[in-house]
């Protein structure tokens, strides 16, 4: 796992991307998609707890899902 959390908005330290935030409930995890998953926005043990089947698969989806 890379270290982003808190990072939320900023440049992913390894690879400038900006860090993923998902909000679920009242928690909150960030993330780097570009380096954890290679651009693919995939469920990690937390995620799948927390999303169940309804997770987006890339990048665009969260970004709909986030904005909408
Ligand atoms: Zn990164």
């Amino acid at each position: 796992m890379i270290a982003v959390r808190g990072r939320f908005g900023k440049p992913c330290p390894c690879c400038d991307a900006p860090v993923q935030r998902i909000l679920y409930a009242d928690r909150e995890t960030n993330y780097c998609a570009r380096c954890q998953t290679g651009g693919q926005v995939l469920a990690d043990r937390v995620l799948s707890q927390l999303l169940k089947k309804d997770w987006p698969r890339t990048i665009e989806e969260w970004e709909q899902i986030r904005g909408g």
